[in-house]
C-alpha cells in the first residue's frame, strides 16, 4: 500500500468522548520515519487537562458500558477482529513507516494483535462466577465478576498495534472503560486502531486517547484522580516501577508487563538446525527490540563453534534497511539514543574479552541502523549481559554443566522468558521447574499467543495478559453471602 496514501488517513488528534479533537494547548509532536529520519506527520501534545477530560469521558461511559451484554461486547470485537484483517496492508504500512519493523513482520503483527480481538470476543460472553454451599450448609456463597472499572493503559513504542489490542480488548470484553496512552515515537498505529472502533460502533467515551510529549505531565493527574480503577502499563522496568508506586496511593490494580533479559540455552544435546533457527526468530525479530528477545545465549561449550559459525554466517547475509523496501530481514532501530546503547554494548563487551564474529557497527547516512552483529565468548560482568540490548546483537557464553547453565540463565533480576533448546525429554522438563521465568519456549524461539498468558515473574511484572487470565486483569470478584431461609 502506498506509503503517502496510508499517511492521508491516519487520524493525529486526541480521541475524547468519541470525537477527534485538538489539544488545548494547541500544541504540536513530529512523529519521524527511523529509516530515514523524514517527518511523517504531526500529532497532539495534550495538557493535563485534555487529560481528565478523557478520564472524564471513561467516568461518564463506564456504568452504561458494564450494563451492556457480553455478546454486545464480544460483536463489537470481533467486527473489529473482522476490519483489522480485512485492513492488514493499512495497518502494516502505518507500523512499518512509523517503527521501522520489516513489512512482513509488521504484517505479522496486525495478524498477532488482531488474535486478541477475536480471543476477547469470545471471552466476552464467558465471564462465569460460582454458585454453592458454604462448608456449614447454613448459606450460599455466590461469586460475581464485576468489570474493574476505568482503566489507564499505558503502551510502549516497540509492537504499536499489539500492545494496544492486549489491552484494550480485554478491558472492552470485561465492560471496563479506559484511556489510552501510546508512546509518543509510534502512536499512529494506535490512533489508527482507535478510530476503526468507532467505526464498527464503539459507543463513546469507551476508549480514549491520548497523547503527549510529556508522559508524566499527562499520567500523573489520571493516576492520582479516585476515579481511576486500573493501571496496566507495558514498558520499561524503570518506569514500571515508579508507576507502580504511584498507583500505591489510590491503591489501583496494577499489571505491569516490563523489560526481560531472556537467557537462550542450547544444550549439547540439542538438535542444532532447530536452536539456531529458534535463536535467529529468538534475536532477529522486531530488530531484536522486543522484550521477549534472547538477550543471553548460553550454549554448551560441544556446540558452541559450531552455533556461532552458523549464526554469524546467517547474519551476515541479512540485508539491513527500509522496512518497506524488498526483501529486507533488519530495519532501524528506533532511534539515535537506541543505536548508541547498542554500540556501547558491544563495545564494551569487545573491550572486556568478547571475540567479535561480525557486524559490530552502526552504519553510517540517514535512519537509526546498526549491524547485525555476533560477540563470542562474553566474559562475565560485561555490560551487555545485564542489560536489555534491544538490538540486532547475538551475545553468546559457554557452559559446561546444567548447574552452571540454570546459574547462568537465572543470574538477572529480569524473569519474562526463557529458551531452551534439549532433546532430552528429562532434561526440558528439569528446565521448566529451574528457569525463574513467567513464560519459556520450549525448542522454539517464539512464544507469543493470544491464547497463551503472557508475562513475567521478578522484575519483568506482575499479571498476564492474554488468555483467560487476560480478561482476569479487569475484573473484581464479588463475593456474595446467602443465608438459607
Ligand atoms: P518506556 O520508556 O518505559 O515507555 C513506555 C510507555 O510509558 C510510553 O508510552 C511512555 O511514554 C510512557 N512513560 C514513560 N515515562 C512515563 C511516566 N513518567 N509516566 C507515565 N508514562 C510514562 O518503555 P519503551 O522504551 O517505550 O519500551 C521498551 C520497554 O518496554 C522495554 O523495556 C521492553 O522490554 C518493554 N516491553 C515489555 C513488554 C512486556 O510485555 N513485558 C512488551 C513490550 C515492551 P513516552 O513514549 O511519551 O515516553
Amino acid at each position: 500500500m502506498d506509503a503517502k496514501e496510508v499517511l492521508t488517513k491516519v487520524p493525529t488528534q486526541l480521541f475524547v468522548n468519541g470525537k477527534w479533537v485538538n489539544s488545548s494547548t494547541g500544541k504540536k509532536i513530529p512523529v519521524y520515519n527511523p529509516a530515514n529520519d523524514e517527518l511523517l506527520v504531526e500529532i497532539q501534545d495534550a495538557s493535563p487537562a485534555d487529560a481528565l477530560s478523557a478520564l472524564d469521558a471513561a467516568v461518564a461511559a463506564q456504568d452504561e458500558w458494564a450494563a451492556t451484554s457480553p455478546r454486545y461486547r464480544g460483536e463489537l470485537l470481533r467486527k473489529a477482529f473482522d476490519l483489522i484483517t480485512e485492513r492488514k496492508e493499512f495497518f502494516a504500512t502505518l507500523m512499518t513507516l512509523e517503527m521501522g519493523k520489516p513489512y512482513a513482520e509488521a504484517l505479522g503483527e496486525v495478524a498477532y494483535g488482531a488474535e486478541f480481538l477475536r480471543w476477547f470476543s469470545e471471552e466476552a460472553p464467558r465471564i462465569a462466577g460460582r454458585f454453592g454451599s458454604n462448608p456449614e450448609g447454613t448459606g450460599q456463597i455466590i461469586v460475581a465478576k464485576r468489570p474493574v472499572g476505568p482503566s489507564f493503559l499505558i503502551t510502549p513504542w516497540n509492537f504499536p498495534l499489539a500492545m494496544a489490542t492486549r489491552k484494550i480488548a480485554p478491558a472492552m470484553a470485561a465492560g471496563c472503560t479506559s484511556i489510552v496512552k501510546p508512546a509518543t515515537l509510534t502512536p499512529l498505529t494506535t490512533l489508527a486502531f482507535v478510530d476503526l472502533l468507532r467505526e464498527v460502533g464503539v459507543p463513546a467515551g469507551v476508549v480514549n486517547v491520548i497523547t503527549s510529549s510529556s508522559a508524566s505531565s499527562v499520567s500523573n493527574p489520571i493516576i492520582e484522580d479516585s476515579r481511576l480503577r486500573k493501571l496496566s502499563f507495558t514498558g520499561s522496568t524503570e518506569v514500571g516501577k515508579m508507576l507502580m508506586q504511584k498507583a500505591a496511593n489510590g491503591v489501583l490494580r496494577v499489571s505491569m508487563e516490563l523489560g526481560g533479559n531472556a537467557p537462550f540455552v542450547v544444550f549439547e544435546d540439542a538438535d542444532l538446525d532447530k536452536a539456531v533457527a529458534g535463536a535467529l526468530q529468538a534475536k532477529f525479530r522486531n530488530i531484536g527490540q522486543a522484550c521477549t528477545a534472547a538477550n543471553r545465549f548460553i550454549v554448551h561449550e560441544d556446540v558452541a563453534d559450531e552455533f556461532a559459525r552458523r549464526i554469524s554466517e546467517t547474519v551476515a547475509g541479512y540485508k539491513v534497511g527500509d522496512g518497506l523496501a524488498e526483501g529486507v530481514n533488519i530495519g532501524p532501530l528506533i532511534d539515535q539514543d537506541a543505536v548508541a546503547k547498542v554500540g556501547e554494548l558491544v563495545e564494551d563487551a569487545t573491550k572486556r574479552g568478547a571475540k567479535l564474529l561480525s557486524g559490530g557497527s552502526k552504519i553510517d547516512g540517514a535512519g537509526n541502523f546498526f549491524q547485525p552483529t555476533v560477540v563470542d565468548t562474553v566474559p562475565a560482568g560485561s555490560e551487555i549481559l545485564a542489560q536489555e540490548i534491544f538490538g540486532p546483537v547475538v551475545a553468546i557464553q559457554r557452559f559446561k554443566t546444567e548447574d552452571e547453565a540454570v546459574a547462568l540463565a537465572n543470574s538477572t533480576e529480569y524473569g519474562l522468558v526463557s529458551y531452551v533448546f534439549t532433546e532430552d525429554l528429562n532434561r526440558g522438563m528439569r528446565m521448566i521447574q529451574r528457569l525463574e521465568s513467567g513464560m519459556m519456549g520450549l525448542n522454539t524461539g517464539l512464544v507469543s499467543n493470544a491464547a497463551a498468558p503472557f508475562g513475567g515473574v521478578k522484575q519483568s511484572g506482575v499479571g498476564r495478559e492474554g488468555s483467560f487470565e487476560g480478561i482476569n486483569e479487569y475484573l473484581e470478584t464479588k463475593y456474595v453471602l446467602v443465608p438459607n431461609s
